[in-house]
């Protein structure tokens, strides 16, 4: 199985929108759900991955209900049930989580290990990264385990170019550089 098929529907702005809209029952105020400590935009996530995630002490709280992922950066919430007031922070969490952390580790790719550094490495001693193929090439094999290995359970790789171009742009803006 390729559990990255399906993060195409999730690249889409708009898809989650559609399916929030036909899940709602609720009015037009609930079409997106953020989250409730930031007020940033939120995705779905699987109970699975959720309990994959959490530490021993808080899997009983997590056997029922919808749970959403939060990516904002400076918030500390990683999961929250979407009818009620259930939330997981990083420190109620198993792994260090990559998009909420500011220092290294950074995680990237949860299934082959790599991190933000890994990138920055290879970028400042040959000006360019050859991890995204790398990867890339693990997934069309169909070697991935982003469910159950990535906290946000989709697939890594918006993250990783995400990373690539910050820190291409970094290196290229950098004035110690000749
Ligand atoms: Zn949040």
């Amino acid at each position: 199985m390729n559990c990255c098929a399906t993060d195409a529907s999730f690249a889409e702005s708009g898809s989650e929108v559609v399916k929030a809209v036909s899940g709602s029952r609720e009015g037009p105020e609930a079409v997106i759900q953020r989250c409730e400590n930031c007020g940033g935009q939120s995705r779905p996530v699987s109970r699975k991955t959720v309990l994959l995630m959490l530490k021993p002490e808080w899997l009983e709280q997590a056997i029922t209900g919808t749970y959403r992922f939060c990516s904002a950066r400076d918030c500390p919430v990683v999961y929250f049930e979407e009818q009620d007031s259930h939330r997981f922070t990083t420190d109620d969490l198993r792994v260090r989580v990559g998009v909420k952390a500011s220092s290294d580790p950074i995680p990237l790719c949860y299934c082959f290990g790599f991190a933000e550094s890994h990138i920055r490495d290879e970028i400042s001693l040959t000006g360019t990264t050859t991890i995204p193929e790398r990867i890339s090439t693990l997934i069309r094999e169909g070697l991935c385990s982003c469910e159950s290995r990535n906290p946000s359970g989709v697939c890594c790789l918006g993250e990783v170019n995400k990373a690539v171009g910050t820190l291409q742009q970094a290196s290229s803006d950098d004035p110690r550089k000749p």
